[in-house]
């Protein structure tokens, strides 16, 4: 079924929309199954599990990270991984930096803003990037490289609200972009949109979407 189900997402989306194939929980045969029917990307959310699943799988896998990461388990990660969608603080950033910098290499990674209603998840706001951009560590970071933004909608049915975060995630990129990622090719991804609601997402500007059940079925518990 996953190669079924990896044709169908990619019938419906745009040469412009990259699909990463959220692969989280999944046991390395599901990933194997996704790589030969031709997915290249993949998105974690576990330092350690993403470590491993690298270790044993082919190595022209493109690895994300997509989860909460924690300062410690940066290490785990850092000498293969392609983008990390979520970094959510200045902290945070610097820490990939000086693990970045042990490896001689400059990272990708996104920012990560918080859109949705619900308290729990995680994310800067416009401020804070504000001053994370402006800060004078920051300019110092160059081991890290900003590739755009990344946001979580909040988990509903609505639609219309769903809709109105992520136009709200695409007016903060075309804010940052213009103050202060203007002529700078690199700053262009927006990764929003997961199984139920990428559609909207691809409407509303996306460039990477991150799907997962809708490509391997239901995960056993919901991390
Ligand atoms: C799990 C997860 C996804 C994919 O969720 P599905 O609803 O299974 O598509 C996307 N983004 C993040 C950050 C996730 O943690």
């Amino acid at each position: 079924m996953i190669k079924e189900n990896l044709e169908k997402i990619r019938a419906t989306l745009p040469k412009s929309v990259t699909l990463v194939a959220v692969s989280k929980t999944k046991p390395v045969s599901d990933l194997q199954e996704a790589y030969d029917a031709g997915q290249r990307i993949f998105g974690e959310n576990h330092a350690l599990e993403m470590r491993d699943k690298h270790e044993v799988l082919p190595t022209d896998i493109q690895w994300h990270f997509i989860g909460h990461l924690q300062t410690n388990k940066i290490k785990y990660i850092i000498p293969f991984v392609t983008l990390i969608h979520s970094i959510d603080s200045a902290n945070l950033l610097e820490a990939v930096n000086k693990e970045a910098k042990k490896h001689d290499r400059v990272v990708d990674c996104l920012l990560q803003f918080h859109i949705a209603q619900e308290e729990t998840k995680f994310g800067l706001d416009l401020d804070e990037a504000r001053q994370l951009l402006e800060s004078d560590e920051f300019k110092k970071m160059d081991n890290v490289r900003i590739c755009g933004v990344m946001g979580m909608a909040t988990f509903t049915e609505d639609m219309d609200e769903v809709r109105k975060e992520f136009k709200h995630l695409k007016e903060i990129f075309d804010t940052l972009k213009a103050k202060y990622f203007a002529g700078q090719p690199q700053f262009k991804e927006i990764s929003m949109g997961m199984s139920d609601d990428y559609p909207i997402a691809v409407e509303e500007g996306a460039t990477l979407v991150r799907v997962g059940s809708k490509i391997f079925g239901a995960r056993n518990y919901n991390v």
